[in-house]
């Protein structure tokens, strides 16, 4: 029997594989990709029946990996925090937008001027800071006073590279609605006229360094977000299949933006893994 090289076998039995079957298995899913925020968890607390959901999916065999753009935590403290929620992720799964940036300043040897917010700074801190020849933007909190975007500016105007860990334009936390990176990032691309380049989601690099490390084709591959932008129209844009859930930052109405074929909308994480075995 003719199948796709790489693709995995699923088990027919007493049933003879004809053309349906083999649509199925031409479309089935081998790994999945999950942004954090807003689907594992909304503010401090997993999303109910999240850690169970995902024990499920990974006994399925599929593989996970995990995506994230929150550039208000190093990589440990994300996984501190998700232990504490209930969700065990292995450090090798979690693939950050600082830790692209933290290789694409070692790969062109950039020195950056780092607007990011103070708990990100140990991920950053053996890199050489002086005479900065980019601007590396997080999502800094507190830390966009006008001073620092204003070192930023003229520093973008000198010709530094402009580089962003992503370009969202909000997020949900404990009090509601906050504002992300996206609009300083815009201040930035305004003022100075120079186009940041997005070093996280919805950049095509990244989610091909996510499906890469999954080890599977981009169409065996779906990634599930509450970010119409960022998460599902980036993965449709890189030929993954998009999951948009209905928790953390949706809005009603957030399905008619998806720009591009091939979504789902599901209620939730624990929908999203129904899903995929189902399509596995
Ligand atoms: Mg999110």
């Amino acid at each position: 029997m003719d199948h796709p090289p790489g693709a995995r076998l699923v088990n027919i039995s007493d049933r003879p594989l004809h053309d349906d079957s083999i649509s199925r298995l031409i479309l089935m899913i081998r790994g999945v990709l999950f942004d954090l925020s807003g689907v594992l968890y909304v503010g401090s607390k997993a999303v109910e029946g999240a850690p169970a959901s995902l024990e499920t999916l990974r006994q399925s065999g599929i593989a996970v990996r995990f995506v994230t753009n929150v550039t208000r935590l190093p990589a440990e403290g994300i996984l501190e925090r998700l232990r504490k929620m209930g969700f065990e992720i292995r450090d090798d799964e979690l693939i950050t937008a600082p830790r692209a940036a933290r290789s694409y300043l070692l790969k062109h040897e950039l020195s950056p001027y780092l607007l990011i917010h103070p708990a990100l700074r140990p991920e950053f801190a053996d890199l050489v800071t002086a005479s900065p020849d980019a601007v590396l933007l997080g999502d800094a909190g507190d830390d966009f006073n006008y001073a620092n975007l204003n070192r930023a500016f003229r520093l973008l105007m000198e010709g530094a590279a402009f580089l962003a860990m992503g370009n969202n334009h909000y997020f949900r936390e404990n009090g509601g609605l906050s504002l992300d990176i996206g609009p300083f990032v815009a201040a930035l691309e305004y003022a100075s006229g120079e186009k940041a380049a997005i070093l996280g989601k919805p950049s095509a690099d990244f989610f091909q360094a996510a499906v890469e490390a999954l080890g599977c084709s981009p169409e065996e591959t779906v990634m599930v977000g509450d970010d119409v932008l960022a998460d599902v129209d980036g993965a449709l844009e890189a030929g993954i299949r998009g999951i948009l859930v209905r928790t953390g930052k949706y809005q009603p109405g957030d399905e008619s933006k998806i720009t591009r074929p091939g979504a789902e909308v599901l209620a939730d994480i624990n929908a999203a893994v129904g899903w995929v075995l189902d399509a596995a």
